[in-house]
């Protein structure tokens, strides 16, 4: 393993940028609380709060910072994981505003999966180089309470080295409803299962207020803090996420953070913080006249930059959603704070259907492509952010040279790139391949 990609280093390419001698041409408030966060001191709320609406030079020095403290805790390497995103299922009555991908079961659209079909699609992807499956679904009450475990049980049967990241805690609470076990003998028996960490999903924003009007069924902010905290004690660790950009404002995103950041001083179980922009397009909640149309390209690289300066120190890795707002944009955000590029995904749906448009798989070539681009060090990485592969910066290059881009692509082949026929995202539909 080269010594340059290994995270948190804190290894550069180049020398420190002087931002310091930029503060002094910035408003003196917005400037002080930057030069606090240079200082390695925890900001407070407040100051979270005026950070997001820092706009025009404010903004570019903001996100100059957040970059330099980025360098400072984890080094100049952009990670990626090989993941495959399985949606087992989208029959759900559960009915959040935000979402289309949940479905009721007599919609022609309606699908779940069958085991062996989930099985089959963790041994596609393991044979395709993914170290990880991430399974969630909509909460489905045709399927047993114990689906969830049997998931487990059989992916890890056929497959006892992959990594299984799975089970929102919104899907750990139905379950436990579902089987009248607790919450904690669920996650122990998941784990006994084979589950080696959940995703920080279903918490969109932790604001009892906003999520009254997201979803009126889902669980409350502190269930969701009480299910992430159980699995970090029976040592399932977890991801932590937000999605914004719709009916909320830059106090819920400031007090969101902050909880994460209590938390992690608690359990220290999140391994990373994703932001995840609000796809408007084919959703209820847009359609109604309440929400906003998604976050701005300001508001993306407010967030990533103050999720870095606001979790530093507690949570080092922050991963940008390609899904949401393309790679390119994702480059802009990797050069604001951010430091992983997230999962190849191979069949995303969730976002897809919410009408996100940047396709369903990036290929691995992809983003050591975008990360060589932004003269960063590129390096595969496992779910809990360990090294897998580096890359040697002159070899690798002269053998993207040899490649056309790709982009992101609407399908993916298997076969050692010989095009066959994509897996269906869901019940009898067949993707192109595109590649
Ligand atoms: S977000 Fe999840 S729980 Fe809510 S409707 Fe969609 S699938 Fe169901």
């Amino acid at each position: 393993m080269s010594k340059e990609a290994q995270p948190g280093s804190a290894t550069y390419s180049g020398s420190p940028l002087p931002v310091e001698g930029l503060l002094g041409r910035i408003k003196p408030q917005i400037a002080q609380i930057l030069s606090r966060s240079l200082e390695g001191r925890e900001l407070t709320v407040e100051e979270g709060i005026q950070l997001f609406e820092c706009r025009g030079r404010e903004l570019q020095v903001l996100a100059l910072v957040a970059d330099e403290v980025r360098r400072q805790l984890v080094g100049d390497v952009i990670t990626y994981v090989q993941v495959r995103n399985i949606n087992f299922t989208n029959v759900c009555y559960t009915g959040c505003r935000f979402c289309e991908f949940g479905q009721r079961a007599s919609h022609q659209d309606a699908y779940t999966l069958e085991i062996e079909e989930v099985v089959q699609r963790a041994r596609e992807a393991w044979d395709f180089g993914a170290t990880e499956i991430c399974m969630q679904g909509g909460l489905n009450p045709q399927l047993s309470g114990y689906h969830y475990r049997d998931l487990l049980v059989a992916v890890k049967k056929e497959l006892p080295d992959i990594h299984i990241h799975s089970f929102s805690p919104f899907e750990v609470q139905y379950c436990a409803r579902r089987t009248g076990l607790s919450v904690e003998e669920v996650l122990i028996m998941f784990k006994e299962a084979g589950l080696g960490s959940i995703p920080g999903t279903a918490a969109e924003i932790l604001d009892t207020e906003i999520r009254q009007r997201l979803t009126k069924n889902k669980l409350t902010a502190e269930d969701w803090a009480t299910i992430i905290k159980t699995a970090h004690r029976v040592g399932l660790p977890s991801t932590s996420t937000i999605m914004y950009g719709h009916i909320d404002a830059p106090r819920h995103w400031s007090n969101h953070i902050a909880l994460l950041r209590e938390i992690q001083k608690e359990t220290g179980g999140f391994t990373e913080f994703v932001p995840l922009g609000f796809i408007h397009d084919n959703t209820r909640l847009y359609a109604s006249g309440e929400a906003r149309p998604g976050s701005t390209g300001a508001e993306d690289i407010t967030m990533h930059a103050v999720s870095r300066l606001m979790l530093a120190g507690y949570i080092n890795n922050i991963q940008v959603s390609w899904v949401k707002m393309g790679p390119k944009f994702a480059q802009q955000c990797l050069m604001s704070g951010a430091n992983d590029f997230g999962g190849t995904l191979m069949d995303e749906t969730i976002s897809r259907m919410a009408g996100a448009s940047y396709g369903e798989y990036m290929p691995p070539d992809e983003f050591r492509r975008l990360i060589w681009d932004l003269d960063r060090v590129p390096a595969q990485r496992a779910t809990n952010y360990k090294i897998l592969r580096n890359f040697d910066r002159a070899e690798d290059q002269a053998y993207l040279a040899q490649k056309p881009a790709t982009g992101t692509t609407t399908g993916w082949a298997r076969g050692g790139g010989k095009e066959i026929t994509a897996p269906a995202t869901g019940a009898g539909r067949i993707l192109p391949v595109i590649n």
